[in-house]
Parts: structure tokens; sequence; C-alpha cells
């Protein structure tokens, strides 16, 4: 559907003999390993939504501004504002949260519940962003020759990669759930 720049497949591994010493980190840890890797992930996954969205609100403020229906550029119309505005909206609300789960990861403090709701606000948003500026550009964002088609796939990948939107939000609710200070 999208990121074709990205080569994925599936690996198998069959029949596959390692010594002890190829084991990282210590019998049983493989979980947190795991965990803590896709923590990691989560908050790069949020950068890429920011990115993502940024690029398709900047051609849709751009194609808005030069469109002339009805005698008006289509920026003059408010509905088209509207849009602008909200993506705009969305754009700095997620720039914010992935960078305070970024800063909290570089304290050293525990970022997983700050890494998915980055992860899961921001994909949602560049989801919302894309789509949006699709209907911005009108029939032209539907075709291939314009990249925001494009853009509305790839931000598909962010709500489902690096574990999917829903189960950030069991994540959330369950860090929510287990903290003692409120
Ligand atoms: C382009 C691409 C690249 C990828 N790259 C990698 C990679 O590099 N490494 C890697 O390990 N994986 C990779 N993946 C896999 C990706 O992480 C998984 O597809 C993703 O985590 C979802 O898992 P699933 O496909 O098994 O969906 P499922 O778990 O089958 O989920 C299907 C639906 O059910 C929902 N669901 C499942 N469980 C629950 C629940 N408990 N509560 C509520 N809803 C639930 C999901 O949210 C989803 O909507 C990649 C996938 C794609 C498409």
């Amino acid at each position: 559907m999208g990121m074709n720049g990205s080569s994925t497949t599936e690996l198998t591994l069959d029949n596959c003999m390692l010594s002890i010493d190829d084991m990282i980190g210590g019998e049983g840890g493989g979980f947190d390993i795991i965990a803590k890797s896709l923590a990691g992930g989560r908050i790069s996954v949020g950068a890429m939504s920011v990115g993502l969205g940024s690029r398709a609100f900047l051609e849709a403020l751009s194609y808005a501004r030069e469109r002339i229906q009805f005698g008006r550029a289509i920026s003059s119309f408010q509905a088209i504002q509207f849009m602008l505005a909200d993506m705009s909206v969305l754009l700095e609300a997620s720039r914010l949260l992935v960078r305070q789960a970024a800063v909290a990861r570089d304290g050293g403090e525990d970022y997983s519940a700050a890494a998915s709701m980055a992860k899961t606000f921001a994909s949602d948003a560049a989801m919302k962003i894309t789509t949006d500026a699709v209907q911005i550009l009108g029939g032209y964002g539907y075709l291939r020759s314009f990249k925001v088609e494009r853009y509305m796939r790839q931000a598909k990948l962010f709500q489902i990669a690096e574990g999917t939107n829903e189960i950030q939000r069991l994540l959330i609710a369950k860090a929510i759930l287990t903290r003692s200070d409120h």
C-alpha cells in the first residue's frame, strides 16, 4: 500500500542452532529488551508522522493559495481555512508529544507511556492531516501525479506498525491504572 522505499519481508529461522554466547541479555529477559526497543521505535514513528504530516500540510497550504474557484483562491473559503487550522493544531500538539517522549528517554526516565501517547496521537493526526490534504487538492489529490495520495497511504502504516494504536491505548490505560499518584 505504501512505504515502498523500505523493503519489508517475512524472516523465518528454521533449525537454527545458536551457542549460549549468542544470547542477548539474561535468560528470560527477552521480553523487556523487545519492549524497550519497541518503545524507542514508537518515538521514531511519532517523529515520522510529524514529518509526513508537515509535508502534507505544506502541499495543501500551497495548493489552497494557488487554486482559484468562483473567482477566489480556495484558501479564502472558511471551510478550507478550518481544515488548515486543524492541521496546524494537530501538528503542533504531535510535535510537543514526540519531543516530551524523547526528552524523557534522553533523561533516563520511564518513557514507555509517553512514547505510546506520542505515537498514537501523531499517527492519528498524520492520518487526518493527509486525508484532509487530499480533500483540499480535490480531484488532483486523488491522482498519482500529485504526492498527497501517497502521503495518505503512508500515514496508514503509522497507525498499525510498532504496535497498533489500539494496543497503544491498552498500554496507556494500563500505565494510568497502575500509577499510584492519581
Ligand atoms: C510495512 C510494514 C512493516 C512492518 N515492519 C515490521 C518490522 O520491522 N518488525 C516487526 O516486528 N513487525 C513489523 N511489521 C508488523 C507490524 O508490527 C504488525 O503488523 C502490527 O504490530 C499489527 O500486528 P498484526 O498485523 O498481527 O495485527 P493483529 O494483531 O492481527 O491486529 C488486527 C486488528 O485487531 C486489533 N487488535 C488486536 N489485538 C487487540 C486487542 N487486544 N485489543 C484491541 N484490538 C486488538 C488491532 O489493533 C488491529 O486493528 C510491519 C508491518 C508492516 C505493514
